[in-house]
């Protein structure tokens, strides 16, 4: 209690926490400062400012070499704000700032880390609709699902670490003769962390929340797509009051920043979400580099099983939703749903009525269940997969079609195919669009087999009344989140990741911790002789 009275106050802050030495031979050219400052930019009528720089050691700068890029507005297809573009030398000073940080932060109480952690989740709560403006017009996301899923999730994610600080313990054992040995959980160091831009807020919170609660420093990199929730964060992060150098920010390309950060010499762990392809290439970078501890979160086509005897309006609701959430742009996604041939027709109807009323329009506007997809480059990628699905034969039972608008953006409609087959692109490839197969199937057993018929698990889900059956298929499925009667819940407290290749490790729940920290064992001898 006395803490954290004493934490409130920021004279206090400063006797618990001394003032770290800015990084030795790390000076910021007042150039660098002034051209790195905040920008406004009104959405939807309302007045946000967005920091421009990348976020170093506790500041905001221009790149080393000065350049911008920009990122644009999925709604229109124009330029939305420019931000500052890191390259390989800024990781270089970035990393020398996390790596000068950690020393001191290792060591902090984690009740004080802990306390800017909810600091930063009180800001956030603050300035929630700043950030919700922010994201829906980076991503296309509508405020319906930024305030009820990304922001909350975001915030609680936060909390849950800061509950987790001062709770992370090792063991002991008197149970050697002659030895007394203990172990102890102690932070990894520099953290590389590399994001995608389909969830920009929630996975820079799913990032750097566990790693800071257990004493790393972090140097993290937004999608090229959407950079802009992150800036605003670092913004927060900065009046949150964490030590320079926790958590650098360096917004850039993958190829430039994130290879940068996945071949890091100093770098002690990646994290990496995005797609199992550059995966794979972050994965070799770590073998090529120093080893560095790599945790993988990447894709899916998960399927999604309703049985006869499922409440079938339920099951047509949690169906659509896992197609609809974040308009097809989630990683869990349930893209391939198989239906039992007795209710396949009912389900087909109903599941149609179902996509028909969904309202595709831009993300401010009133009553919107669908916006846009986030750039051109998805954009165009969806729409690959729906010609390859005619192509290869499959039927396109509803939509299908991009919808054009006076405004451009990139809009598409709510797809269904049906007669496809197992071989075919849509069947096997992540889409990541509004786009579903629907697929009769007879017996459980033959389901669980067309289920698990994917080099993915990352999620799959079953519909059914009959608790035995519901267990019994959820163990026989392949993937490392599984639903009964829902789909697409995800909670902070609960781990969550891949089998195969949709990842390596777990994010959330208790499971994340063991990501951020390594074991050191100590061994005190307590009369033992040393061995002839
Ligand atoms: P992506 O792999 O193209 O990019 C992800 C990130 O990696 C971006 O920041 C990108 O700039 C960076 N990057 C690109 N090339 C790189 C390289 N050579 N070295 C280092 N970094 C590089 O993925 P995306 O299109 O941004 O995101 C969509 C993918 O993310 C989908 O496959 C989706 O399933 C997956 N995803 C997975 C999860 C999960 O938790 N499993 C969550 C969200 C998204
Ligand atoms: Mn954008």
């Amino acid at each position: 209690m006395i803490l954290h009275a004493r934490l409130a106050s920021n004279v206090v802050r400063k006797a618990l926490f001394p003032k770290i030495p800015s990084v030795p031979g790390l000076k910021f050219s007042s150039r660098a400062l002034a051209t790195a400052r905040s920008e406004r930019l009104s959405i939807n009528g309302r007045e946000v400012s967005i920091p421009t720089g990348l976020f170093i050691d506790g500041k905001f700068v221009a790149a080393q070499g000065g350049d911008m890029f920009d990122t644009e507005d999925p709604a229109t297809g124009k330029p939305l704000f420019s931000v500052a573009e890191g390259r390989e030398e800024d990781v270089q000073i970035a990393v020398k700032a996390a790596r000068h940080t950690f020393q001191t932060w290792k060591d902090t109480d984690p009740t004080y880390r802990a306390a800017l952690l909810n600091k930063l989740a009180d800001l956030m709560e603050k300035n929630a609709d700043d950030l919700i403006a922010i994201e829906c017009a980076d991503t296309g996301k509508t405020p319906r699902q930024c305030s009820s899923l990304d922001l909350p999730g975001s915030i609680g994610t936060l909390r849950y670490y800061a509950g987790w600080a001062d709770k992370i313990n090792g063991l002991t054992s008197f149970n050697i003769p002659g030895t007394f040995s203990y172990t102890k959980r102690e932070p990894v160091g520099v953290c590389g962390q590399i994001i995608p831009w389909n969830f920009p807020l929630l996975m820079f919170v799913w990032k750097i929340a566990p790693a800071l609660a257990t004493g790393n420093t972090v140097v993290i990199k937004s999608a090229e797509a959407t950079p802009l929730s992150a800036l605003k964060v670092c913004e927060l992060i900065q009046e949150a009051g964490f030590p320079a150098g926790a958590v650098n920010l360096v917004s850039g390309y993958g190829k430039t920043v994130g290879s940068a950060i996945a071949h890091h010499m100093d770098v002690d762990k990646l994290a990496f979400t995005g797609s199992t392809a550059t995966g794979r290439a972050v994965l070799k970078a770590s073998a090529m580099s120093n080893l560095k501890k790599v945790t993988l979160e990447l894709g899916g086509k998960s399927p999604n099983i309703v049985f006869p005897d499922a409440d079938l309006e339920k099951a047509v609701e949690w169906s659509a939703w896992g197609i609809n959430m974040n308009f097809g742009q989630t990683c869990h996604a349930g893209t391939r749903i198989y239906v039992h041939e007795d209710i396949y027709e009912k389900f087909l109807e109903t599941y149609t009525t179902r996509m028909r009323a969904i309202k595709v329009g831009a993300p401010f506007e009133q009553g919107v269940d669908q916006g846009p997809q986030n750039s051109r480059m998805q954009y165009d990628k969806i729409l690959g997969y729906i010609k390859a699905g005619v192509d290869e034969g499959a039927t396109v039972h509803l939509g299908g079609k991009p919808i054009e608008t006076t405004n451009g953006g990139y809009y598409i409609q709510p797809t269904i195919f049906t007669d496809v087959k197992p071989h075919m692109k849509i069947m096997r490839e992540e889409i990541f669009g509004p786009v579903v197969t629907i697929t009769k199937f007879k017996d459980e057993s033959s389901v669980i087999e067309h289920a698990n018929d994917t080099t993915y698990g990352l999620a799959a889900a079953v519909h059914t009344k009959d608790y035995e059956r519901a267990v019994r298929v959820t163990g026989a499925l392949r993937a490392g989140t599984t639903w009964v009667n829902m789909y697409n819940f995800v909670h902070w407290s609960i781990p969550f990741g891949g089998y195969k290749e949709s990842g390596l490790g777990r994010e959330c729940g208790e499971a994340v911790l063991e990501n951020y920290t390594q074991t050191k064992a100590v061994y005190l001898n307590m009369g033992m002789s040393a061995p002839k």
